[in-house]
């Protein structure tokens, strides 16, 4: 597949998901990076989005819970260009009902190229990259190029 550059800004859409045994240590870990993390939009699925609100302060753009489309929501807002990161602490331990949902939504951030967290020590990685703070160009797949090139 083609692919073609996309501007990043400096200031990122930070997509938010953790599983009910993941969620105090995504909250700890927002807590702790409360001051980089202000200088971003948050965004979450219902459940962990209202947690992070109630525990952290910080205001967080709330999907539905990831069982009920949630994590589908954020999988679309990725392939429409609107979340930058995702850190997404799933639970390695836990089958869960919609676990369809969360191999989407990892799909769907390895097809779109972006940075994607799965545990505090590769969120940490993440948020003290001197990227997170600027600028930053990513290749993207080229859709009118696979358009034109299914359709010629
Ligand atoms: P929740 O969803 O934040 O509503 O709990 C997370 C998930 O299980 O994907």
């Amino acid at each position: 597949m083609k692919s073609k550059p996309a501007k990043l800004h400096q200031s990122k859409n930070i997509a938010l998901v953790a599983h009910d045994n993941k969620k105090n240590e995504l909250s700890q870990w927002v807590e702790s990076h409360k001051k980089e993390l202000g200088a971003h939009r948050l965004f979450a699925t219902g459940t962990t989005g209202y947690k992070l609100e109630k525990e952290t302060g910080l205001p967080v753009v709330k999907y539905v819970s990831g069982p009920l489309g949630g994590d589908q929501q954020i999988g679309a807002k990725i392939s429409e260009g609107d979340i930058d990161v995702l850190i997404f602490f799933w639970d390695p331990f836990e089958p869960m009902p919609h676990d369809p949902d969360v191999k989407a939504l990892l799909r769907i951030a390895a097809v779109w190229n972006i940075p994607v967290a799965c545990n505090p020590s590769s969120a940490d990685f993440i948020i003290s990259s001197p990227l997170i703070g600027q600028p930053y160009e990513r290749q993207v797949p080229d859709y009118d190029a696979y358009i034109q090139e299914r359709t010629s």
